[in-house]
């Protein structure tokens, strides 16, 4: 819950730097703008007293720094003229120089926070949105996690509710984050977007942040493997009627008008909507991509456990037989749903799902399309039953008394041929493109990307000192950009900064204001 303070230039060119206990300023103020004279100081009155209440909400007690700022505002307005006008110049954070900057407020943005805390570090988290944004605004309402709870492991705040075997919901998992948060107070500005970041010529970093500058000798870049919903431009070819939007802002087959739907994409999120549609009745046409699938329970367990008893989610990306080429790799498409079941598209399929291969092109309304359909399917099958063939070695070589089961049977084989689908014959009224994301870091003004503009790091740590990512998907392993392997990536980072930088005392009441005051 941080305070800020404003600058305001009066009539007759004099500054004054205001102070306020809560960010609320931004939602009354404007920097650059030129306010009339009694507009301003009610503003500022209005602004104050919201802040001052936020205060005394949270503490018990209202905030007597805000009312003597109120105080000297009101009295400075009576030496203008009443005609006049008060510009505000810029906002100012407070302590404007950390040791650390951790950019991004989502899991791992906060599982570095909690390490850093824990080791005394002086750092400040800027988070663009809140706490939970990307699993409050950017899933869908049935989502649930496709990873068991129990792997939910943020440092100093395991899972510990009643189902640890279970998939946690879209709203179960915004109050872990927010429980978390609220479990150790990090040093956060929710609502602050960091807009450019760059090496100063002292070593230091410069940030540009919505709320002023800040410079921090470390930085984190914790803002997501999964940035910007990427669609393929093939979208424009799609009727101008149809409803198309990325799998990011589906939320229920509800909110979408009636009629058929077009999936685009079998990944994780491609797969779980179109089960999600096809539930409710909703005639379903899914591409089919090249992702493979993974049976949710083998031989009395989740595939998950076998996998952690085997040791793969300990497994460095430089062991792993694909090295760093994995991080390009697509998900395994499985579901958490109703406690947890396999996605077989196959299924889908006898059931009146339609399948297609991969969206070649779209012409007048007509799509067509690769002719891998039956490729993909056995593909994905074929990933799965070699998965439980390595099971079955584990299982056998440790002498485990589990029971067997059957291979996998296909229950359904798409024609031959490609296959084409007229949009409108088919009463296809919207598209859901499921076709992941793309990273954006524009604004990051360092040489540290390859050609495709992807971080060169090693477990997070690029060359150049000081700038450091976290929460990339097999950034070191396969948890790295999940709830289960962020807190390993946390540690790792935390004491090589603390050992760079040593614990930083902080001043005691800066301390007591980013704790005791309100936001
Ligand atoms: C559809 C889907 C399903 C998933 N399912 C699972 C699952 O079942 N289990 C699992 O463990 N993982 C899952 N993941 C992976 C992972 O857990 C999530 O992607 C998770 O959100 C990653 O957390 P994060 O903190 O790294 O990034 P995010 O949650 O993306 O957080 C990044 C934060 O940074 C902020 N930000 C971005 N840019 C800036 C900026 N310039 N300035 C300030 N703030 C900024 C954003 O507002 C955001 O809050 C899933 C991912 C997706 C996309």
């Amino acid at each position: 819950m941080p305070e800020m303070h404003f600058v305001v230039r009066w009539s007759d060119g004099n500054e004054q730097r205001c102070y306020s206990p809560s960010l609320v300023v931004r939602e009354h103020l404007e920097v650059g703008k030129s306010y009339a004279l009694s507009s301003f100081v009610e503003r500022a009155r209005t602004l104050l007293h919201v802040a001052s209440d936020r205060v005394r909400a949270k503490f018990g007690t209202y905030c007597s720094s805000a009312m003597d700022q109120l105080a000297e505002i009101e009295a400075e307005s009576k030496r203008h003229d009443a005609g006049s006008t008060v510009t505000v110049v810029r906002f100012e954070m407070p302590r404007p120089r950390r040791s650390v900057a951790v950019i991004g407020g989502g899991q791992a943005g906060l599982a570095m926070s909690h390490c850093l805390k824990e080791r005394g570090v002086d750092h400040v988290v800027f988070e663009k949105n809140r706490v939970g944004h990307e699993w409050r605004e950017r899933r869908w309402d049935s989502f649930c996690l496709v990873t068991p709870n129990w792997q939910c492991t943020l440092p100093g705040y395991p899972y510990s509710g009643p189902e640890p075997f279970g998939f946690m919901k879209k709203s179960d998992i915004v109050r872990y984050l927010e429980d978390y948060a609220a479990s150790f107070a990090p040093p956060m500005f929710e609502g602050v977007s960091v807009t450019a970041l760059r090496k100063r010529s002292d070593g230091a970093f410069e940030l540009e942040t919505t709320l002023g500058t800040c410079v921090a000798d470390h930085v984190v870049v914790a803002v997501g493997g999964y940035q910007v919903p990427s669609i393929p431009r093939i979208a424009e070819r799609i009727p101008a009627d149809l409803v198309q939007i990325h799998s990011s802002e589906f939320r229920n087959a509800a909110s979408l008008p009636p009629g058929g739907v077009l999936v685009v994409g079998t990944g994780q999120s491609g797969c779980q909507i179109a089960e999600d549609l096809h539930l409710t009745g909703r005639r379903v046409h899914l591409c089919v991509g090249s992702a493979p699938r993974t049976a949710r329970r083998y031989r009395g367990k989740d595939v998950v456990e076998w996998l952690d008893a085997m040791g793969y989610y300990r497994m460095p990306v430089h062991e792993h037989p694909l090295q760093e080429r994995v991080r390009g790799k697509a998900n395994h498409y499985v579901t958490g749903r109703d406690g947890g079941r396999d996605i077989d598209l196959r299924k889908f399929a006898k059931e009146g799902m339609h399948l297609y291969g991969r969206l070649l092109c779209a012409n007048d309304g007509v799509l067509e399309f690769n002719a891998d359909l039956k490729q993909n399917l056995d593909n994905a099958d074929a990933v799965s039953e070699s998965i439980k063939r390595t099971v079955d070695k584990y299982i056998e070589g440790q002498g485990i008394d589990a029971p067997t089961e059957p291979s996998y049977v296909p229950v359904w084989q798409p024609s031959e041929g490609a296959g084409t689908l007229d949009l409108a014959k088919a009463g296809v009224t919207s598209v859901i493109w499921s076709t992941g994301y793309r990273a954006d870091y524009r604004w990051i003004e360092t040489p540290v990307f390859d050609g495709k503009g992807y971080p060169c790091h090693t477990r997070g740590i690029t060359a150049v000192e000081g700038l450091h990512f976290i929460g990339l998907p097999w950034q070191y392993t396969w948890g790295s950009g999940r709830f289960s392997g962020v807190a390993e990536d946390a540690r790792f980072l935390a004491d090589r900064i603390y050992a760079r930088i040593g614990k930083t005392h902080q001043l005691p009441e800066t301390t007591l204001n980013e704790l005791a005051l309100g936001s």
